[in-house]
């Protein structure tokens, strides 16, 4: 997702434009990983000392209920990312030290599926997770 179309979505719901929300959604456009939110308190915490985890973590409820954030738990902490561009289906691997991910065009469903006959299914979630390459060397 840009940062266009974030700001698009926010305007559609109501969301005014404030400095927090600018510099959170800036700091994930340049960011193409999974982050905590003390990795964005840390960065907003140079500009705007003393901002609370409580207003970090509202804005990042709010990106994630309008769909601009995905968010996931990784060895037991919440981290957000980014939300892919619409488009094709697809599942991530993370790695769980470094947050990339790498997008898996296959999915589990179409075998999962055989075991779920008259079921109805309205959707489902499926990630991978350990060390991307560039971890495992370092
Ligand atoms: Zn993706
Ligand atoms: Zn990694
Ligand atoms: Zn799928």
């Amino acid at each position: 997702m840009t940062l266009d179309e974030a700001w698009r979505i926010l305007q559609l719901n109501q969301f005014k434009r404030t400095k927090n929300r600018e510099m959170i959604l800036a700091f994930f456009a340049q960011n193409d990983r999974y982050l905590t939110a003390g990795e964005v308190r840390n960065y907003m915490e140079v500009d705007n000392p003393g901002i609370s985890f409580d207003t970090i973590y509202r804005n990042l409820a709010t990106f994630t209920e309008l769909g601009i954030l995905e968010e996931t738990e990784l060895t037991g902490e919440r981290h957000f990312r980014m939300h892919c561009e619409a488009g094709v289906h697809h599942h991530h691997f993370i790695c769980t030290r470094c947050g990339k991910t790498k997008s898996i065009p296959d999915c589990p469903m179409d075998l999962i599926t055989i075991h779920l006959p008259g079921y109805k299914v309205a959707g489902h979630k499926f990630e991978v997770y350990d060390k991307c390459p560039n971890c495992l060397v370092g």
